[in-house]
């Protein structure tokens, strides 16, 4: 099978950094043990593994706050998401250590909020309910954030002041939001926008949409619950007009999406560890395509 391997694909430096520092942590004999992360690391099952492996305890839940009364001492690791000011606090009151591993553009998130509602403006936050980005986002500025996901949210906004600013998750895609902006654009004309999405999100969608025209199927290695996973099967199905699938390892590819296929492209989310996605590409490479085709036939 000819394999094409969409650059730049997989880790981002955020995620890189948190689970650097989650690792160093639990290595490092002056810090308090045991070591808890308040929520998956990151959004993969694998960079999780890696982490118990080394007796680091991920706590899983949507609200953070709760997770925490889980914990009575030792080091607590904020995930490359951001966590809220009251989950800061409440880990403080319970004399924990704590470390935080928000990734630099989700702190610049939070400093944008802050600084806007410090200013009167009512914020209105493209994000995806349940999701902790939006949930520490939130928590910077309690009641002058409304998070909205669909056209009906949009609808349902109820703003009367001047002062209007809209921002976004870092994991959408643009073509995501554009929708939503148009709509909170036509209700609150003199609406400010900051464009949040960061840059490795942005990168690994335009490449997948570029490097995809030339593939027959689409293959993105991911975690299920990673936004930015499924923002990239999104992009490619909606913008390249290529079939996609999302799949958590080598294990999950299925033989009947491959009959017929000639060229495959691979990429992978910024969550994902390279030596997954190299196993996938790996598996494909090896894949005989006459014997697929000719079975089939
Ligand atoms: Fe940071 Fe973007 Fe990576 Fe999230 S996807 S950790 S915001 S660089």
């Amino acid at each position: 099978m000819d394999v094409i391997k969409i650059t730049p694909r997989g880790y981002c430096y955020g995620v890189v950094d948190a689970i650097q520092l989650a690792k160093q942590v639990a290595r490092d004999p002056s810090t308090p043990k045991p070591v808890y992360v308040l929520g998956q690391i990151v959004h993969n099952r694998h960079a999780v593994e890696s982490l118990t492996a080394l007796g680091i305890i991920t706590l899983d839940g949507a609200n953070r706050v709760e997770l925490l009364e889980r914990i009575a001492q030792g080091s607590v690791v904020f995930t490359a998401h951001g966590v809220s000011p009251a989950v800061k606090q409440r880990a403080r009151e319970k004399g924990l250590h704590c470390v935080d591993a928000t990734c630099p553009d989700v702190t610049r998130t939070h400093d944008l909020v802050r600084a806007l509602a410090a200013r009167g403006y009512d914020i209105i936050y493209i994000g995806k309910k349940g999701h902790p980005e939006p949930e520490g986002v939130l928590g910077e500025a309690p009641g002058r954030v409304r998070l909205v996901e669909s056209e009906a949210d949009v609808a349902a906004l109820a703003i009367g002041g001047e002062r209007v600013a809209v921002t976004t998750q870092t994991t959408l895609s643009k073509w995501d939001t554009e929708r939503l902006l148009q709509l909170i654009r036509q209700r609150y004309p003199h609406v400010e926008v900051y464009n949040e999405i960061c840059d490795a999100t942005q990168r690994r969608q335009e490449a997948a949409v570029a490097q995809s025209h030339a593939a027959d199927l689409v293959i993105v290695v991911g975690d299920r619950r990673s936004n930015n996973s499924n923002r990239l099967v999104e992009v490619v199905t909606k913008l390249a007009s290529r079939p996609a699938y999302l799949i958590d390892n080598a294990e999950e590819l299925r033989p009947e999406w491959l009959v017929g296929v000639r060229r495959v492209a691979v990429t992978s989310g910024s969550s994902t560890p390279s030596e997954i996605t190299r196993e996938v590409i790996r598996r494909l490479e090896a894949w005989p395509v006459e014997v697929t085709t000719a079975a089939v036939g």
